[in-house]
């Protein structure tokens, strides 16, 4: 019989779980992805880099495919009537897809599966995007983890070779269906626009993220040191690729994996990286209320938010006055990326110093992330908060300033996204208000500044976001 594998988030040909399992229990195999309108609806913003990102590797993988003589279906519609319509056309006996986490994707599967089950047609999943996934890791109580470490201590027990093996695709190509090459629906059929993600020369498709992951491993073993400097090329900037699936979460961490057994100690901190996004899935998936905005301690529920809506604005603009929050917002709007440092620093700012719900931060990344991730963003916002599963304590509360000073020491990328300070001296850089390096703000200098004063005075945020939290936190 023949199958059908419906690609979602896993946008490659190889070392991929529901492709894998389908070449090798059928004769043929197709491949279809579908750009779900239920999910392109609601972006409002029609130049949008995920959209673009997508297109561009759907692409890449249409001719690899077309390369062996089979093709990649690219349809535009509501997934849950495509795939069923498409499984009846082809006369497939079932569907192959990996497993998502997210609640809302979790009902278009299970509607799907009702669909193709009246057909007479079946629907399986299998895990691929994460290292561990649902009930795989739980406490000795037979509980979800609720704070990372011990989750990370049971996660690094159970990792092994064998749950990091590549699944071979490759050796069952020949079980692809052979296809005439179809069409694909051009960008703005699917009414979208170009975003400059080609003049950002963002590596795409399987060949980008390799491209990228190579280049990383180069810079592994200062993983723990420089990740935390935006002006460095610290990180591995693969965040979108696992986003979309360009490449396999078990090779990057095979290769992190492999590097620890011989003490490298940048790659043990990558590794725990990977395995927070893979604590972020479990946590949605054990909690999928969260998407319908709940905080996760719900003795937090309750916060007093100002929400005053022109510090919001200025927030989003990259126009607080406090050079550091400015130049990552900057960064976001510009690129679509944000470093991780960064994205604690404006998260702690907007909940603490502008008093603002956590949840319009959480709304504003969703809509501006090309690699947003429900769960890894719900739970880096819910972390900034204090309202998360092991979250930062109320009280600790970033300092914007000394932040700054700590981890963009010369403002090398304060210069970068705020040019109009790039000509202060270091010690400026960070505090253009602050007397304390130039006996007084150099505002009251009369130093012709086309930047705004700060929206805020950080000691007295500090003091109310402390009072918001005490009067409001109910207890448990
Ligand atoms: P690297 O440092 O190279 O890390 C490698 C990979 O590990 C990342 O690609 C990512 O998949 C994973 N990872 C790293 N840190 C985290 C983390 N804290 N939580 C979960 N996974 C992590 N990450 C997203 O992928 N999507 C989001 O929508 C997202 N929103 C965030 C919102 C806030 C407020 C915060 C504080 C963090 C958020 N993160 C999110 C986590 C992190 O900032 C990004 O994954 C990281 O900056 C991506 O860059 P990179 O690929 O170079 O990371």
């Amino acid at each position: 019989s023949n199958a059908l594998v419906w690609l979602r988030r896993d946008l490659r040909d190889h070392d991929h779980a529901a492709l894998y399992h389908a070449l090798k229990q059928h004769a043929q195999v197709y491949l279809a992805f579908v750009f779900d309108t239920e999910i392109l609806d609601a972006l409002t913003d029609k130049a949008d880099r995920r959209v673009e990102f997508i297109w561009e590797s759907a692409r890449e993988l249409k001719q690899a495919l077309q390369a062996r003589g089979a093709d990649l279906i690219v349809l535009h519609g509501a997934a849950r009537e495509e795939i069923p319509a498409l499984a009846t056309r082809l006369k497939v006996s079932a569907v192959y897809a990996n497993r998502d986490y997210e609640p809302t994707a979790i009902a278009r599967d299970e509607a799907v599966r009702q669909s193709l089950a009246a057909l007479g047609q079946s629907l399986f999943l299998f895990k691929d995007q994460v290292l561990f996934e649902q009930d795989e890791i739980l406490t000795q109580a037979g509980k979800p983890y609720g704070v990372f470490t011990p989750y990370k201590n049971a996660h690094l027990a159970k990792l092994s070779p064998f749950y990091l093996q590549a699944y071979p695709t490759e050796k069952y190509l020949g079980q692809l269906a052979p296809l005439p090459p179809q069409a694909m629906p051009a960008l703005t059929s699917l009414g979208f626009e170009e975003t400059n993600l080609k003049a950002m020369r963002l590596p795409t498709g399987m060949a980008g993220a390799q491209q990228l992951f190579n280049d990383f491993l180069q810079r592994i073993s200062q993983y723990h040191d420089a990740r935390n400097f935006p002006a460095i090329k610290g990180v591995s900037y693969l965040s979108v690729h696992l986003r979309f699936g360009t490449i396999s979460i078990r090779q990057l961490a095979h290769a992190a994996w492999q590097l620890t057994q011989t003490g490298n100690e940048g790659a043990a901190i990558w590794l725990n990286e990977l395995i927070w996004r893979d604590f972020y899935f479990q946590v949605l998936y054990h909690r999928p209320d969260l998407q319908q905005g709940t905080a996760f301690k719900a003795e937090y529920e309750g916060l007093a938010f100002l929400n005053h809506q022109p510090w919001f604005e200025a927030w989003c603009a990259g126009q607080t006055g406090f050079p550091i929050v400015d130049a990552a917002m900057r960064q976001l709007n510009q690129t679509g990326y944000m470093h991780n440092r960064l994205r604690m620093i404006v998260a702690s700012f907007l909940v603490k110093d502008l008093l603002i719900d956590w949840r319009w931060g959480e709304q504003y990344f969703a809509q501006k992330l090309i690699d947003f991730d429900f769960a890894a963003n719900n739970g880096g916002w819910q972390w900034a908060a204090s309202t998360g599963c092991d979250a930062q304590p109320y009280f600790r509360i970033f300092n914007p300033q000394s932040q700054s000073e700590k981890f963009d020491p010369q403002g090398k990328f304060i210069r970068k996204y705020v040019p109009e300070l790039a000509h202060l001296n270091d010690d400026q850089i960070h505090a253009p208000w602050a007397a304390k390096y130039h006996k007084q703000s150099l505002f009251n200098q009369g130093v012709a500044l086309n930047y705004p004063r700060p929206v805020v005075d950080h000691a007295i945020q500090w003091e109310q976001a402390l009072r918001l939290y005490k009067n409001n936190v109910k207890p448990k």
